[in-house]
């Protein structure tokens, strides 16, 4: 598949089919495409031609094919091609928890606890595929498709998501995919996507997750974006808190996007796909270069040694996209966009309002350490502000 191929009226930027390809160029996306509402807002044209938007790691080694392909691929993967490894996962018997991240037999248990802690009636039970009812799908991932699916026994409705394990061997992520799911299970929070557990058969790994039944927010933003003030404010208090949680626990995201959040009832947001997440211990700094384009913070694009700051800058990008409808350095080339980020080359729209433009700018500080706490964000003047119409 070329980097530009484009699928229908708009190419989702999203990281379903090539996370591991070269940076994709955006495309028809420059100046004066946008036009103005009465309000002076800008709006997203739903037929404007965009790029994908691809997440991608340095050592990108997985070739990229229509479908259920491409992945993730990360420097430290050390299984052999044609090696399904993930012990923890695919050698053993089905089970509906996944071990808790480093799987301390004290973190194990915790991970195991939060199974069926709120209303979950999936712990400790022996699934398979007979025990559910499939329903919709409701999109499509790198390895596999995801429906909505009813568990027949206790009429539980929540997101299947199934994967082939021979593609995930054939682009030798398991030790990814595992970190991955270790991870997803180890997190509870509101804004958080809940990975429940999985089980697998001979030819599948399924993943039983939290249905969010409005989908991506980024088609939620193609749509009726970009949004007001009110609305903005509350998604990104959502998404602070929900990194703050994660940073609590020394977990990085790092491919914060629109693609990679889900919209619930009521304007809830839940942050997911946690293929890039890591585990920062103690000061340990990164270094592999991952993200998507749009979204990348100076460091990384400087190749430099990076922390949890990378998703506070991440965060303002996302800031400035919910409120204008498009990132604060999106350029039509991938040389162009990294300028503009390294010179942190900012311009507001002019219906952006004052408060909103510090918040934006201050997660947007060229030094990490400068960039505002994101307890801070949280009861920033232009959150406080909207607060009450939320
Ligand atoms: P990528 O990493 O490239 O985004 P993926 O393999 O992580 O791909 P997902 O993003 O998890 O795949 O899932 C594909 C699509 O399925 C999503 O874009 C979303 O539209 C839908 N989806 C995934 N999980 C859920 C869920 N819990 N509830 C509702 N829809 C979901
Ligand atoms: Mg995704």
């Amino acid at each position: 598949m070329s980097e530009n191929t484009l699928v229908g009226s708009e190419v989702r930027r999203n990281s379903l089919h090539q996370r591991n390809m070269l940076l994709s160029m955006r495309l028809n996306s420059g100046a004066g495409r946008k036009s103005l509402t009465a309000s002076g807002r800008p709006e997203i044209n739903p037929n404007r031609v965009r790029k994908q938007r691809t997440s991608f790691s340095q050592s990108s080694k997985i070739p990229a094919a229509s479908g259920a392909s491409g992945g993730r691929v990360h420097n430290s993967n050390n299984n052999r091609p044609g090696e399904f490894s993930a012990a923890p996962i695919a050698a053993s018997p089905i089970k509906t928890n996944p071990p808790a991240a480093q799987t301390s037999p004290r973190k194990r248990s915790a991970a195991l606890s939060t199974l069926g802690s709120e209303k979950s009636p999936l712990k400790f039970q022996e699934l398979s595929l007979d025990d559910f009812e499939v329903g919709k799908k409701l999109g499509k991932g790198k390895f596999g498709k995801v429906y909505c699916v009813k568990h027949k026994r206790t009429g539980f409705i929540c997101a299947l998501k199934a994967m082939k394990k021979n593609e995930i061997v054939q682009y030798n992520v398991q030790k990814q995919f595992r970190r991955e799911v270790e991870i997803q299970a180890a997190l509870k929070h509101p804004n958080l996507t809940r990975l429940y557990g999985y089980f697998h058969d001979e030819k599948r790994v399924y993943l039983l997750m939290e249905y969010l039944v409005n989908g991506e927010l980024y088609k939620h933003l193609r749509s009726h974006g970009p949004f007001n003030d009110i609305t903005a404010s509350y998604f990104v208090y959502q998404m602070a808190d929900a990194l703050d949680h994660m940073h609590s626990r020394r977990i990085l995201h790092r491919d914060i996007k629109p693609e990679n959040i889900l919209l619930g009832f009521n304007n809830t947001l839940k942050l997911t796909d946690f293929g890039w997440s890591v585990t920062n211990v103690g000061s340990a700094k990164r270094k592999t270069l991952c993200g998507t384009m749009d979204y990348l913070s100076p460091e990384l694009i400087k190749s430099r040694e990076y922390d949890n700051k990378v998703d506070v800058w991440a965060l303002g990008v996302l800031t400035f996209e919910l409120l204008v409808g498009n990132p604060p350095f999106e350029e039509n080339s991938k040389e162009l966009t990294y300028k503009r980020i390294i010179r942190r080359d900012l311009r507001f729209p002019d219906h952006v309002s004052p408060k909103a433009r510090h918040l934006i700018s201050r997660l947007l500080e060229y030094e990490p350490s400068a960039r505002l706490p994101l307890k801070d964000v949280k009861t920033h003047p232009w959150i406080e502000k909207n607060r009450p119409f939320w």
